[in-house]
């Protein structure tokens, strides 16, 4: 039997949850049609891997890519180019920074129409839950929304505001729960938060180390009780984003044991990064939730090497570099640009923390498959596997180079990996069949993107 592919991708080494294997990969109308260790056939396009990995196309469940409204600050095009350098092959773009945010029908509709125009990856679209919009998220929900994302402290922008009070939190994820969508926190304690700011800004602080100060794990912590909880009174499905400590980690464990539906993220720049770099980097580093402490930063490592944690997103959130200057620390924007770095970086860095057997399927199951089976993905997306779209991030390992924030492909070249030296190189990304980045160039035409909607 002769078979004629679309694409064969010929003597790489796939990688999946269950391990790392020699393999040719046949890709036939945007879809994985056959994986064996050597495919009869011919097809229109072949790429030869010998020695680089094909890795499942990593999905980015948070980023802020900032369009309609605040696109002047990154976009949906130059955001999605990032991405798919970094390795990325969908996006999930939060419902805030953009204005409208993502609150309705209609703001959701706006968003997925820039995104169709610009976006040379997959997407899919978060909705916001904020107080007063109860109403809207069966809207939200018909519309295709990924999940439903809520702050438990101030966002940031007054467009979007938090829900910092227990009982409005619960009516919306009874809401939630009654829609069958996932809630996502933000999960900083406000009224903690709020009295240490007050209190520094008093004392009259302004710097970096006093800042950090003021988001002690506590705040974190505090909020993650009280989201478990509520998800548990209320059967809400719950997805703790940014865990930046393994205390947090922990918490999310116990509240498991008990029953509640909740899933943790976290993302390279705490498993990157420490406060110390805060301190040396400033501004590019800033963070909400901060940096934690050398020792936790190792912990929290440990905790993926140990399965404590669900997913690994960019929270990628540039701005201006104009809103990244001041001599006051607190009145610096809190985000960190990573989309296109950080993912080479953090299996840079799990390579030399474990082997490679070992590494890379559990990157593979934190960056990709666990993301499509959280957010009702799985079968299409996150896997590399007979029956799936082809998206693959094709690695090479011995790829040792200085990153430079020149390469950036984000609106402002701006990030907190400036010159660190990285052994893993994206040699090429692949959406659906299609390369749209190879060697240092995006290849792929805007208006490539397909809305994802979870499977109900
Ligand atoms: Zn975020």
């Amino acid at each position: 039997m002769s078979n004629v592919f679309d694409l064969l991708i010929r003597n790489g080494d796939v990688v999946t949850p269950e391990g790392v294997l020699r393999a040719d990969v046949g890709v036939s109308e945007g879809r994985i049609v056959r994986i064996a260790r050597e495919l009869e056939g011919s097809a229109k396009e072949t790429i030869e891997a010998a020695g680089l990995h094909v890795f499942p196309g990593i999905l980015d469940a948070h980023v802020h890519f900032n369009e309609p409204g605040r696109a002047d600050w990154e976009g949906l095009a130059s955001g999605s180019a990032a991405l798919a350098a970094g390795g990325g092959t969908a996006f999930f773009d939060m419902p805030l920074n953009s204005v409208p945010p993502v609150l309705d029908r209609e703001s959701f509709a706006l968003k997925r129409a820039l995104a169709e125009q610009k976006s040379r990856v997959d997407f899919a679209l978060w909705g916001g839950l904020v107080p007063g919009n109860l109403d809207r998220l069966g809207e939200l929900r018909d519309a295709g929304a990924i999940g439903l994302k809520a702050f438990m402290c101030g966002s940031g922008v007054e467009e979007f505001p938090g829900i910092i009070d227990a009982a409005t939190l619960r009516a919306g994820m009874k809401r939630a729960a009654e829609l069958g969508l996932l809630v996502a926190v933000h999960a900083e304690d406000d009224a903690l938060a709020r009295s240490l700011v007050d209190a520094a800004q008093a004392r009259g602080e302004t710097d970096v180390r006093s800042w950090m100060a003021t988001r002690p794990v506590e705040v974190e912590l505090a909020a993650i009780r009280t989201a478990t909880d509520i998800a548990g009174e209320t059967g809400c499905r719950l997805h703790i984003v940014h865990v930046s400590s393994p205390e947090g980690v922990i918490l999310v464990a116990e509240a498991r044991r008990r029953g509640v539906d909740v899933t943790a993220e976290t993302c390279p720049h705490y498993l990157l990064l420490n406060e110390e770099d805060v301190v040396r980097l400033g501004a590019p580093a800033k963070c909400f939730p901060p940096l934690r402490s050398e020792i936790r930063r190792q912990r929290l490592w440990e905790a993926v090497e140990h399965g404590g944690l669900d997913t690994i997103g960019s929270d990628h959130s540039p701005a201006p570099p104009t809103m990244k200057v001041s001599n006051d620390f607190f009145a610096i924007w809190g985000g960190i640009s990573g989309c296109q770095h950080g993912f080479p970086l953090l299996i840079s860095v799990a390579l030399e923390r474990a082997p490679a057997a070992e590494a890379l399927p559990r990157l593979a199951t934190l960056l990709a498959a666990n993301v499509a089976d959280r957010f009702s993905l799985a079968g299409r997306k996150g896997r590399l596997a007979e029956g799936a779209d082809a998206d693959f991030a094709l690695l090479n390992l011995q790829g040792d180079h200085v990153l430079h924030n020149e390469e950036l492909f984000y609106h402002f070249q701006q990030g907190p990996y400036d010159r660190r030296r990285c052994t893993v190189g994206v040699a090429r990304t692949i959406v659906r069949g299609r390369t749209v980045y190879a060697e240092g160039r995006i290849a792929s035409a805007p208006s490539f993107g397909h809305l994802l909607t979870p499977s109900p």
